[in-house]
This record gives structure tokens, C-alpha cells and sequence, in this order.
């Protein structure tokens, strides 16, 4: 058998493991410590922007907690962009919450500014004004920031930017991550960096900061025994996992730069124009997490996939739209077949930063096939 090349794999930077070693040699062997604080510290550097971090164990639990920080609770509803991974939505439906689902612009394959206000206009007539809106900066390309910020103060709703896949991404010389009233980080292990399994959460605001850490530690009172007044959750990130993030923060840039020439080595080298790329909207600067191409159909898609996977070559259809999902199916959704002709023609190529020249060769010589 072949080596598999993979879609996106770990790619260590070296420094990681040092900062585990002393996590070990101090007994930091816990969901707090040093490195807990210093990555989040990392962090903030990095964003700046007034950006308050606290390391969480997913990037699940980060959307989970802005939800319940902005009050999301039984019978409410909040807007989701539909072409994401399921994580975007799943935390709404913890809190008993309803998504109703937005379809995506071609531009940045992102939440549609005009379904997105077509939705609020909709819902505020009902009687049922959204109580959020979580849009996603899908394979590292920003969504319509301007535009979406802009409807979410024209109606007052809060923005969650899921930026789990955008860690790098810049729209307008402003780095993903600080342009939501909450913006979620993923360090799962096909992320851009990854901590094996890690998340963040975001805001502008350092009380609510300490409310996340707070929630995330099981909501304990102040007091020498443990007492509760609300009801809390195991969400923090552990400061073995921490360790590995700060030795990734340090080479996110060659991380970015990586995943970037593989997207130029696709666009230079794959010979059949019927294949489409997603351009960089101008001001947009894209981490390129994964490569995607747009096949002319549904058949030549399937056909690619299925020669990859003879080759042991990892590629993926883009995301299922949520509101085409057998879980999602009847919930309400603002749709313009945007999202639902993406998946169906597109495949994701493989992406990792440690793909090497000759696999990279690999992929493209299958694709020269069709
Ligand atoms: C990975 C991902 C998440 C969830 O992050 P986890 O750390 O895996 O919980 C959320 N949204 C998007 C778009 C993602 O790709």
C-alpha cells in the first residue's frame, strides 16, 4: 500500500515539546498552569485588537459558552450559516435553542449578507427577533465582514464569528478572530495548528473573559467549599495541551505561509480550466486551510474522489450544507442553492503544511487525468 497522503495532518513545530517537558517537571498536570496563561497571553499578543482569550478544551464548547453568554436560552433562535461543519450548530441546540439557517454568498462561500437580512426582516415580522447570528469564515477565507457586522448593529443582534478554521485569515489588514462580539478559535488536530483537541474563546470585553473561565470550570462560587449558584461546565483547556499550543503559535506564520503555496501550486499546476478556484475578494487575505476546486458536476466530482482514493490520496466533498442535514432537515432556512451546488461539485485537496513537493506532485497528476 501506498503511503496515504493525508488531507490535513499535525504538523509539530519543534518547540512543543518543551513547554510539556515543563509542564511535567513543575507537575502542571492539570486544566490549569503556566502554559495555560501564557498561551492565552500568546494570543492576545497575536490578535491584539483588545482581544480577551481563555483557552478552552474544543472550539465547541467556545461557541457553546458565547451562546450562553449572550443569554441564548430555551425557545430562542439563532442564525447559523448552513455550509459550515456541524459544530457551528450543534451548541445552539444544547441550550434548547432553534437555528434557522443562512446560505452562502460565491464570493467567499460565506454567509449571504442579503439571505442573512432577508431572515432577520422574517423572523422580526413573526414576532421572533434572532438572538445571534453565527457566521463562519469557511476553509480560512474571511466572510462579508463589513457587511455582516454592519446587519448585525442595524438590528442589534450579536455576532459569534466562528473562526475555528481562520486562524491567519485577515480581511481588510484586521486578523480573523476580532471581529465578532464573540469570535471561537479550534486547535483540533486538523486545524491550522492544533493543540490534539483545543478551542478558544474571544471577546473584547475582560469581564467576559473571567465569566467563560468561570462557566468553564464549573461555575463555583466564591467560597472554601463547593458551592454553585449556576450551573457550569468542564471546559477548560488542559495545561499538557497547552504546551503544545505555544510551540504552535510560534511558527503560525510559516504555518499560513505553507498552506498558502499549496494553493498556488494547485492553481499553477492543475492544467483543466474547468476547475475553479475560490478567489481572494480584494482586501481579503485567505490562510488557505484546505484547497478546494469546483468540478462542472456532481459525476466528475465523484469520479476524482473515487481515483484519489485508489491512489490512497485523502480528499473530501465540501462541507453538507446544515440545512440539508437529516438532523437539521426541519429547520427553517433561507436558501439560495448557493451552499447545496458547492458541495455538490466541490472536493477539498489534500492541504497539511507538511505536505511534501512530490505528494503535492501526486494529487496534481491524478487530477491532469480528467
Ligand atoms: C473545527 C470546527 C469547529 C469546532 O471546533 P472543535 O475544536 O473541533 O470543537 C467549529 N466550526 C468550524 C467551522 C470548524 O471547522
Amino acid at each position: 500500500m501506498k503511503n496515504k497522503i493525508w488531507l490535513s495532518s499535525p504538523h509539530m513545530g519543534g518547540g512543543e515539546q518543551k513547554y510539556v517537558q515543563e509542564a511535567f517537571d513543575t507537575n502542571w498536570v492539570a486544566p490549569l498552569g503556566p502554559n495555560v496563561n501564557e498561551f492565552e497571553n500568546s494570543l492576545e499578543d497575536y490578535l491584539s485588537e483588545g482581544s480577551y482569550i481563555a483557552a478552552l478544551n474544543s472550539g465547541t464548547s467556545a461557541i457553546h459558552l458565547a451562546l450562553i453568554i449572550l443569554g441564548v436560552s430555551k425557545g430562542d433562535e439563532v442564525l447559523c450559516q448552513s455550509f459550515t461543519f456541524s459544530a457551528s450548530a450543534n451548541p445552539i441546540v444544547y441550550q434548547g435553542a432553534t437555528p434557522v439557517f443562512i446560505d452562502s454568498e460565491l464570493e467567499t462561500w460565506n454567509m449571504c449578507p442579503e439571505q442573512l437580512e432577508i431572515a432577520i426582516l422574517h423572523r422580526l415580522k413573526h414576532g421572533k427577533k434572532p438572538k445571534a447570528i453565527i457566521a463562519v469564515h469557511l476553509y480560512g477565507m474571511p466572510y462579508n465582514v463589513a457587511k455582516i457586522s454592519e446587519l448585525g448593529k442595524k438590528y442589534e443582534i450579536p455576532v459569534i464569528e466562528d473562526s475555528a478554521e481562520a486562524l491567519g485569515s485577515k480581511a481588510n489588514n484586521k486578523k480573523c478572530g476580532t471581529f465578532g462580539d464573540f469570535s471561537i478559535l479550534s486547535f483540533n488536530g486538523n486545524k491550522i495548528i492544533t493543540t490534539s483537541g483545543g478551542g478558544a474563546i474571544i471577546s473584547k470585553n475582560k469581564k467576559h473573559k473571567k465569566t467563560a473561565i468561570f462557566l468553564a470550570t464549573q461555575a463555583r462560587d466564591n467560597a472554601p467549599h463547593y458551592q454553585h449558584s449556576q450551573i457550569g461546565y468542564n471546559y477548560r483547556m488542559s495545561n499538557i495541551v497547552a504546551g503544545i499550543g505555544r510551540g504552535q503559535l510560534e511558527v503560525l506564520n510559516e504555518r499560513v505561509a505553507a498552506r498558502r503555496a499549496n494553493f498556488d501550486f494547485y492553481r499553477s499546476n492543475i492544467k483543466n480550466t474547468n476547475f475553479k478556484f475560490l478567489k481572494e475578494p480584494k482586501g481579503y487575505y485567505s490562510n488557505r486551510w484546505l484547497t478546494c476546486i469546483l468540478t462542472q458536476s456532481f459525476k466528475i466530482r465523484e469520479n476524482i474522489r473515487l481515483s484519489f482514493e485508489k491512489e490512497n490520496i485523502e480528499s473530501r466533498p465540501l462541507w453538507k450544507p446544515m440545512h440539508i442535514q437529516p438532523i437539521f432537515k426541519n429547520c427553517l432556512s433561507f436558501s439560495n442553492g448557493n451552499s447545496e451546488q458547492l458541495f455538490n461539485t466541490g472536493l477539498c485537496l489534500p492541504s497539511g503544511s507538511n505536505i511534501t513537493e512530490n505528494e503535492l506532485e501526486k494529487v496534481v497528476g491524478v487530477l491532469n487525468c480528467f
